[in-house]
């Protein structure tokens, strides 16, 4: 790589600039302007009750709206984002949009929800994580309970210590926790007892949500109703992610699970979008049904 890590410098090879350090050195550049030109978008998507079809929070979901790529999607700049240290510019700018986007959203009379942002395994371990939030949340004033962090099941694989410090610092200032892609980290069961108390929601991964179905013909069912039930008993709350068809709303919801995200309610999609679904998923003034009149 002709690049060092962390900033700017290149080290310039006079005779051969090869394709992949070209590519990411273009990459690089159009990532730090993408910030300063606000090309770097946020989306949201709705988590859903499945009791009562109400949006009951959602998640941030960052997309680079390219002048020559169309929209990237994060899997294409996130990882480079992190290798490069540019997801510490742009980490800060997703929490600050978020926690200004929802509390504009309040104050505009939507219905007050937890929106969740992503944060990448080593993002999570650094030390300037909480005073990123803290002083976040103080200048948006957005009530901590609002904001949700989601971290990767597997980034709970590393130093226990200071993870385990890192969540109780979350649960003081007030903020959600979410273990994200649930199912596929590795991580024992037992294991996840010490979390109890300091993350409130699994959600399951795509991959098993995928497999439902009503035939059941491998276990994917039943390991599904297995982290639905693991959650209650560690009192955590569960969202099924990834959720496309009727076929498995209906196996999730006998399974008990009451939240879902996905397709099937919405993808994620542009602020303003989201802010109308937001509307239309008031909650209803119930009228008494007016009693009903045979007519003989
Ligand atoms: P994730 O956090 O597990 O996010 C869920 C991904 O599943 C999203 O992809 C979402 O668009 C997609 N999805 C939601 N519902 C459905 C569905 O019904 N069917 C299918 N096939 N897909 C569905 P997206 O937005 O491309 O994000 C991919 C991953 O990139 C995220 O996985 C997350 O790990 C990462 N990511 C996204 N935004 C950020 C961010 O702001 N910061 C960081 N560090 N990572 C991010
Ligand atoms: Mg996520
Ligand atoms: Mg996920
Ligand atoms: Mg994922």
């Amino acid at each position: 790589r002709a690049k060092s890590k962390g900033n700017n410098n290149y080290q310039i090879y006079t005779s051969s600039l090869d394709a992949e350090t070209y590519k990411s050195f273009t990459l690089e550049t159009d990532l730090r302007k993408a910030l300063k030109l606000n090309q770097l978008e946020l989306y949201y998507q709705p988590k859903i009750c499945t009791n009562t079809n109400q949006i009951i929070g959602a998640e941030a979901l960052i997309r680079w709206n390219h002048p020559e790529w169309g929209m990237v999607n994060p899997n294409e700049f996130i990882p480079f984002a992190e290798e490069t240290g540019l997801i510490v510019e742009i980490g800060k700018w997703i929490k600050e949009t978020v926690c200004t986007q929802n509390k504009a959203w309040q104050d505009n009379g939507l219905p007050a929800i937890p929106i969740s942002i992503n944060l990448s395994a080593h993002r999570f371990m650094e030390k300037e994580i909480l005073a990123d939030i803290s002083n976040i949340l103080q200048k948006t004033q957005l009530d901590p309970k609002y904001l949700e962090i989601e971290i990767l099941e597997s980034s709970l694989l590393d130093n226990e210590t200071m993870i385990l410090a890192i969540l109780d610092e979350f649960k003081k200032m007030g903020i959600r926790v979410s273990l994200d892609d649930f199912g596929t980290g590795y991580s024992s069961l037992s294991y996840l007892q010490k979390f109890k108390g300091r993350i409130d929601t699994l959600k399951i991964d795509r991959t098993f949500i995928n497999g439902l179905s009503r035939k059941d013909s491998d276990s994917t069912n039943f390991i599904t109703k297995m982290i639905i039930d693991l959650a209650q008993h560690l009192h955590m709350d569960v969202v099924a992610e990834g959720v496309e068809t009727n076929e498995q709303l209906e196996v999730l919801k006998e399974l008990n699970c009451n939240a879902i995200q996905g397709y099937i309610f919405s993808k994620p999609v542009p602020a303003e979008e989201f802010a109308a679904l937001l509307q239309n998923s008031k909650i209803k003034v119930e009228t008494a049904p007016k009693e009903e009149v045979k007519v003989t």
